[in-house]
């Protein structure tokens, strides 16, 4: 049955108008309550995750301390206050030719966020996960479409917010959880005109369509969609020398890990020809041949990785360097590693599409001019990697950066997968990674997509947000007549 949008919606806007001026600090325990209900579900949780994703419990289980801990980092955001960016420059009524107006400046919530539920993370970007967490501490209130590979597990969570806003005696409709049998219901919510921003994870194509849904409107909205990314890393002719054997092994783990189902899978690799890049291809193909596959996340998804992976293979100039020993299961996704001259990658801008699942290209360049070319045939990625001995590195200063130009994230020699989850990390990056290279979905920074200034112009003091009044009951950092301040 298609649920009620007009309502769904209506509703989340009429606890908007409540819940946008909730103090931090009553924003905050309502996190902090959410992530505490989330742990209470203990073991439940994990096993229903375990059934409906095939993920494992380890994976499973620090997931959800990744999803406990956002939560609490938000609440702390919120809590502390300074996040709202006040600026105050005070009036001078007597400056000449013209008085100056007292105007003072801080980030709002938009409104109702419609928030998709990514399929490969569960807990950490479904349905109290980043987009839901963040959205809350910045004051906007929640609908979130589940995914369906995973509703029951959606559903656990969900109860845990309403336990929560029970609790925290928030108006019931602050975060409301929707299962839709069909992409209309995804549409609707992305049109309706009470719908102020869109947070999604998953497909180019699902992105992309939701993007074009929200710019299409009368009053176009922000979509902040992660679509995919092939991860480039360039690996150094001096580091292939030095230690070819561990960055071999580094990449086998880190291209097959959780079965390649991270939006940071390192999709492509790229070198120059030479003796060592052989060995190195060598050793790379002997560790791909010794992990077993794993089960994806669902049918879908392993449909599409072999699908995928035998279109790739297909490809002009490309050949198997090698895959897995072990026969794949059914919905298991075989770890595949192939290679291609970089001559013939730039012919053909399908190679640097994403094949969702552990497997990587190979980019064999003839020189460092051809390397520097592969760059431009890369369009933008969340990560690119770089491998090299410390020298060489500085002698590839300037490819460095023109890697940089196209990135998210820059990692110099170690691997794209991994996210830590903290302030100085930027998850996102230019299109068609993201649809917003300027805004990150990992770490506080995350909160800054639900907000937009606002200017208070010559405002009777006592109407002012508290952040912005004179005494700063808040205690919060200001930037106070162009000097930082508490
Ligand atoms: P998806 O197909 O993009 O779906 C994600 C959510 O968006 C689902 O709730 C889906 O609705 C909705 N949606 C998709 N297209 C839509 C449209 N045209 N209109 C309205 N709603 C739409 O992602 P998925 O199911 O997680 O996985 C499918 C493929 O996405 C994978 O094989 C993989 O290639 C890619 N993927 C990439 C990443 C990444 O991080 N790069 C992560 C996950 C998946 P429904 O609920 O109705 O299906």
């Amino acid at each position: 049955m298609q649920p009620d949008i007009d309502k769904i919606v209506r509703q989340s806007r009429e606890a908007f108008s409540q819940y946008r001026s909730r103090s931090g600090a009553a924003k905050a325990t309502f996190l902090e309550a959410i992530a505490s209900e989330i742990e209470a579900l203990g073991d439940l949780l994990i096993r229903k995750a375990m059934e409906e994703t095939n993920l494992p419990e380890p994976r499973l289980v620090g997931e959800r301390a990744r999803t406990c801990n956002q939560l609490r980092q938000f609440a702390a955001m919120a809590k502390e206050g300074s996040w709202v960016e006040a600026r105050i420059d005070t009036a001078l009524p007597d400056r000449q030719p013209l008085p100056k107006p007292d105007l003072r400046k801080m980030m709002v919530p938009l409104g109702p966020v419609v928030v998709f539920g990514a399929s490969n993370f569960p807990f950490a970007y479904s349905t109290a996960g980043v987009d839901t967490a963040s959205a809350l501490a910045a004051g906007c209130t929640v609908i979130l479409k589940a995914h369906p590979a995973h509703p029951a597990t959606s559903d656990l969570v969900a109860g845990a917010i309403a336990k929560a806003i029970t609790k925290c005696g928030e108006h019931p409709h602050v975060f409301q959880h929707v299962h839709a049998p069909s992409f209309e219901a995804g549409k609707l919510l992305v049109q309706h005109p009470l719908t102020k921003a869109v947070g999604f994870t998953g497909s180019f194509s699902g992105g992309k369509a939701l993007y074009d849904y929200a710019t299409a409107r009368p009053e176009p909205i922000p979509v902040f969609a992660e679509m995919g990314s092939i991860n480039p890393v360039f690996i150094l002719p001096g580091a292939l020398k030095t230690r070819g054997e561990k960055v071999a092994e580094m990449y086998a783990g880190s291209i097959t890990l959780s079965a390649g189902q991270f939006c940071t899978n390192p999709g492509i690799l790229l070198s120059i020809q030479g003796p060592y890049l052989d060995s190195f291809t060598q050793q790379l193909g002997e560790k791909i041949r010794a992990i077993a596959p794993a089960t994806m996340l669902h049918p879908g998804i392993a449909g599409n990785f072999s699908k995928n992976r035998e279109r790739a293979l297909r490809e002009k100039g490309v050949t198997m360097i090698a895959e897995s020993s072990t026969p794949a299961k059914v919905n298991q996704g075989t770890p595949t590693v192939a290679s291609v001259k970089a001559a013939d990658f730039l012919k053909n801008p399908t190679l640097a599409e994403e094949v969702f699942g552990p497997y990587s290209l190979l980019v064999v360049s003839e020189s460092r001019e051809e390397l520097f070319k592969a760059i431009e045939a890369i369009p933008g990625q969340l990560t690119a990697t770089i491998i090299g001995e410390e020298d060489e590195l500085k002698e590839y200063a300037e490819f460095i950066q023109h890697v940089s130009d196209r990135v998210g994230r820059v990692i110099i020699n170690g691997v794209p997968t991994g996210v830590e989850v903290c302030p100085s990390m930027h998850h996102g990056g230019p299109f068609p990674a993201t649809t917003d290279s300027r805004f990150t979905s990992v770490g506080i920074d995350a909160a800054r997509r639900w907000v937009r200034p606002l200017s208070f112009q010559n405002f009777p003091h006592d109407l002012l947000p508290a952040e912005l009044q004179n005494q700063n009951p808040l205690g919060i950092w200001r930037l106070f007549n162009n000097s930082w301040t508490k």
